[in-house]
């Protein structure tokens, strides 16, 4: 029987939109070239990758992470989630969450939670036939992007064509590359490439640098001091994101903004980050923190210290969500992410000019899965 009930909700409706279950895949691709920053090094990035269906409809959600993730989605995410009504994506996030409190949810278990949050998000849009963005309520057209990549791992005509692209090309106002390499042991190397950096872009284009923890904290503030002319914008974790005495110190004693929190799984960890006073904008990973429902919330922290907030990574799956908050900084344009979203998925988005726009004609975040195209990547 179809109608409205007492409490105002559809009952025959939410019977269909009930969450048949979760598919889960995973995919290992080639990086386009050794990709590496001051800390870790790699050849290849694996995307696992969920949907989530109801009532004839699809949502897909991801996470950059290891297979592992798809033993906690299967095992125990899909048995949470599955028979809950599709519109409740807050009521079944927080029965994941609660449902992996032995399992710890830092880690592969929040990467998993994060995928399978977002993939609610956008099976919700779809059944209501709305775009993302407008689902959680607009803030802006435009969402400002950086060119991130830069990786130590380039020769410098790759890193000058890749600034190029970006600077020249795409018109992106600001571009970050990595720095410390070597865990810090390459200072002159460092300052020789963001010397390039700067050759390369002139100068109305922001330089950002990002040390991935690789510096002490004093080695930081060396660095930065003999990179002055640079006018060096944004430093991202110039020491272990971890160490919140440290980056408050360096952020005491560099002109450029200190950023951090890409490794940030909840609430309480952006709180004490805040709270510290150890940075100047906080960055916040949706396909890691707990998905879109807690990167708002996540945004919402930092806009009670008086801070903006930058998306890390993943540009697609931050797009609708980075249009909804009144406090973005800007999203990260992510070379590694940028290529592996443009295979797997018709309705990406162009960069040129420095900003994002969502599609306001598709629902959802507006992205249909390459089936086809992907396959030959699949590892499970
Ligand atoms: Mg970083």
């Amino acid at each position: 029987m179809s109608g409205i009930g007492t409490d105002g909700n559809s009952r025959a409706s939410s019977f269909d939109r009930r969450i048949d279950g979760l598919d889960v895949a995973a995919y290992t691709v080639p990086t386009d070239a050794p990709e590496g920053d001051g800390t870790l090094a790699w050849t290849s990035t694996t995307i696992v990758l969920v949907r989530a269906s109801a009532g004839g409809a699809t949502g897909v959600g991801w996470t950059y992470g290891s297979t592992g993730c798809m033993a906690v989605i299967d095992d125990d995410l899909a048995g949470v989630v599955t028979g809950r009504d599709a519109l409740d994506v807050t009521g079944a996030f927080d029965a994941m969450v609660k449902s992996a409190r032995n399992s710890s949810r830092p880690g592969l278990v929040g990467y998993a939670i994060s995928a399978v949050d977002v993939a609610l998000w956008d099976l919700k849009a779809r059944l209501l036939g709305l775009p993302l963005h407008k689902l959680l309520g607009s803030v802006r057209e435009d969402v400002p992007v950086y060119g991130s990549g830069g990786f130590t791992t380039y020769d410098d005509m790759r890193l000058r064509d890749q600034l190029e692209l970006w600077a020249r090309d795409q018109r992106i106002p600001r571009v970050k590359i990595k720095i410390a390499e070597s865990w810090g042991g390459r200072e002159g190397r460092d300052l020789a490439r963001m010397r390039l950096c700067r050759e390369t872009i002139g100068p109305d284009t922001e330089l950002y640098v990002d040390a991935n923890g690789g510096y002490t904290a004093k080695q930081a503030v060396r660095v930065m001091a003999a990179a002055q002319d640079l006018d060096v914008r944004w430093l991202e974790e110039p020491v272990s994101s971890d160490d919140l005495a440290g980056l408050r110190e360096v952020r005491r004693e560099v002109r450029a903004d200190v950023a951090a929190g890409e490794y940030g799984h909840d609430l309480v960890y952006f709180r004490r980050m805040c709270e510290a006073q150890a940075v100047d904008c906080l960055q916040a990973d949706a396909s890691r923190c707990g998905g879109i429902t807690e990167w708002l919330r996540v945004a919402a922290v930092a806009a009670a210290y008086g801070l903006e907030i930058s998306a890390h990574c993943a540009p697609h799956l931050h797009l609708h969500a980075a249009a909804a908050i009144p406090n973005l900084r800007h999203l990260e344009w992510f070379h590694d992410h940028v290529r592996i979203e443009g295979m797997f998925f018709d309705g990406t988005v162009d960069p040129t000019g420095g900003a994002l726009r969502p599609d306001p004609t598709r629902p959802g975040h507006g992205l249909c899965v390459r089936d086809a195209d992907i396959e030959a990547y699949r590892v499970r």
